[in-house]
């Protein structure tokens, strides 16, 4: 049943342009597009919350979104974006900036550093201890276990955040990347743009039936009302 599931969704994943980029403000689940409406004329494509077309109101009450409203919703904002590139442009990067900056400055880091260096000296000196004096084998080892379990810990925690600077760098590229995109269009959109919207759209969090959330690939957000 859940591998039935899964290739279901990897072989419908880039279907359409909003297949896996729909996010539930609700549950975090995905969306799935469904067909309203019996007679050709009635004919229309709604997108709904996998756990709530899976798992009921209980599960997450979710209502479905209207296909024709999402992308209406996408031109808007990105006409807003066309009309006053600088100041999208200026805010994307202001956004990642600030990010970059606080996370810099960022006291827990400096903390991590400092007690990674006093642990290495630790070690040094409980090596050259050893050397000089032979310690107990079993307390040797002992404390240069414990030395470096927490030295582990650290560059772990460490780590989580050069992948941060890693984003925020991606993110500045892709910023770039959307200057340039953003610079070549001086003409508004009139219709939905797939192309456009795959190059600029991360996500689309799903507030409401009225309220979606446009996650840029930079990571700006920006609201519009269906
Ligand atoms: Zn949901």
């Amino acid at each position: 049943m859940q591998s039935c599931t899964n290739e279901t969704r990897s072989r419908h994943s880039n279907k359409y342009a909003f297949s896996g980029k729909l996010i539930c403000g609700n549950c975090g689940s995905k969306f799935r597009r469904k067909r309203w409406g019996q007679t050709e004329k009635y004919k229309k494509y709604v997108w709904i919350c996998v756990n709530h077309a899976n798992n009921g109101n209980e599960a997450c009450d979710m209502k479905a979104v209207d296909e024709e409203k999402l992308k209406a919703a996408f031109v808007r904002s990105i006409n807003k974006a066309i009309q006053d590139k600088d100041t999208f442009i200026k805010t994307m990067i202001e956004n990642i900036n600030n990010v970059l900056e606080s996370r810099r400055e960022d006291a827990e880091l400096q903390e991590i550093n400092t007690r990674l260096e006093e642990l290495k000296e630790q070690m040094l000196n409980l090596v050259r201890l050893n050397l000089r004096s032979g310690l107990d084998s079993l307390i040797y080892d002992e404390e240069y276990q414990s030395l470096e379990q927490e030295m582990q810990e650290l560059k772990q925690r460490k780590a989580a955040f050069d992948n941060t600077e890693l984003i925020r760098d991606k993110a500045l590229k892709k910023a770039e990347e959307m200057q340039r995109i953003l610079s070549g269009r001086n003409e508004l959109l009139k219709r939905f743009d797939e192309g456009l919207f795959t190059e600029m759209v991360e996500h689309i969090r799903i507030v409401s039936l009225v309220e979606v959330e446009f996650i840029y690939k930079t990571g700006l957000v920006i609201k519009e009302i269906l």
